[in-house]
């Protein structure tokens, strides 16, 4: 394994003890050839596994075709992407770019110039990216000091507080931008009752709603996007993570009396959709629109499970889920996941204080039982 003194590459990421070189399924590799289960899914990304068969087809026959051209083009294979997630969405037309901060700043820029407003309201412990534009969306102080003036234009608001909403009449904001279940702010689902209240109060005065599922999109949370779980049609979405099964992949959406804003020359990316991103793209969405059903009793399945561990383990002090997201609220997350990683089971932390779990949506049933057999063990040795 590399030490990190040795290491060429900027310390920006602490990295876990571990080197990966193969992917396969629901299973990662090390060089010795030491298999992992992999509920990291990369981070929310490959949702069908590594290497799933449509996805890996699909980019070698692009490979013979062709990988990049720019935006200046028609693409065909972009264009049919873009057709399947208008029509898979409440959302009119597309804009392509390779990440999820990316998206969100394509996002940022379309409401302002949308609404003639500087003011976007996002939420407390939410995360929307490391740009300069994503990352002052980010209600995160601590991300955001170091780095001198962030963009103005962003107040923050506490998450699920149905009272604290009423400041948006005095805010005036030309949107209100939020992930319906927080990723990285620990895997808390927005509550029905406030999202109510806020789509009611975007419609009255006028506000444009923009969801960021960056995290939630393409099946993680049991629907292609988690908006449809709140029966709410927003204007704006972004996505990215999820989308192109680890290929780098991002997308804004929006409605067409929003997306019209933009006309040629305001916004732009060289990559964005390129080819062969688009390609593992619609294979992608494509599978993981027949995988839905089953990535949705997955995670009941897994949340069922755990719910019986926490009735014998006081450690499991919540459990909170949307489809296979998944986080425990315990003590000392780290803790958990270096001792489901030395059985050979790697899962994620979201905060010092929630596991966070995101198997692939086609995670077959024997794996979540290999998962609740590790943890099972973790929680026996932590609790004695
Ligand atoms: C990961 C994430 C982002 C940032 O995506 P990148 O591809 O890392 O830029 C933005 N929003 C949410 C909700 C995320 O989970």
């Amino acid at each position: 394994m590399l030490q990190t003194e040795q290491s060429s590459i900027m310390k920006t990421y602490n990295r876990f003890p571990l080197t990966i070189v193969k992917g396969e399924g629901s299973y990662v590799y090390d060089e010795l050839g030491t298999s992992y289960l992999d509920f990291t899914s990369g981070i929310a990304t490959c949702n069908l596994g590594h290497q799933p068969p449509r996805v890996k087809q699909a980019l070698q026959q692009q490979l013979d075709q062709l990988w990049h051209c720019s935006n200046l083009f028609h693409i065909p294979i972009q264009e049919k992407l873009a057709q399947w997630l208008t029509s898979h969405s409440v959302l009119d037309e597309v804009f392509f770019c390779n990440s999820g901060t990316e998206a969100n700043e394509a996002a940022i820029k379309l409401v302002r110039k949308a609404t003639g407003k500087d003011t976007i309201v996002t939420f407390r412990q939410s995360f929307h990216g490391r740009t300069l534009g994503a990352l002052a969306a980010t209600g995160q102080p601590k991300l955001q000091e170091s780095f001198g003036t962030m963009l103005d234009g962003f107040v923050y608001l506490p998450f699920n507080e149905v009272e604290a909403l009423d400041q948006l009449e005095d805010i005036q904001p030309g949107a209100v931008m939020l992930e319906l279940v927080q990723g990285e702010g620990g895997v808390r689902p927005a509550e029905q009752v406030w999202v109510d209240k806020l789509v009611e109060l975007c419609k009255t005065l006028e506000i444009l709603l923009v969801v960021d599922e960056v995290q939630t999109g393409i099946g993680r949370t049991g629907t292609l996007f988690s908006y449809e779980q709140y029966d709410i049609e927003p204007d704006v979405i972004t996505l990215a993570k999820g989308l192109g099964s680890g290929v780098p992949i991002g997308a804004m959406l929006a409605k067409h009396a929003v997306s019209t804003a933009y006309t040629p020359g305001d916004h732009g990316s060289t990559f964005g959709g390129n080819p062969l991103a688009s390609s593992a793209a619609l294979a992608t969405v494509e599978e993981v629109e027949k995988t839905l059903a089953h990535g949705k009793r997955a995670g009941e399945q897994l949340v069922n499970e755990l719910l019986e561990l926490s009735s014998t383990y006081d450690e499991i002090q919540e459990v909170r889920s949307r489809g296979l997201i998944v986080g425990i609220q315990v003590e000392d997350a780290s803790l958990y996941v270096q001792k489901l990683r030395d059985r050979g089971i790697l899962v994620l932390t979201a905060g010092p204080t929630v596991i966070r779990v995101l198997p692939p949506l086609n995670v077959k049933k024997k794996e979540v039982k290999r998962f609740i057999e590790g943890f099972a063990h973790v929680l026996e040795e932590v609790s004695s």
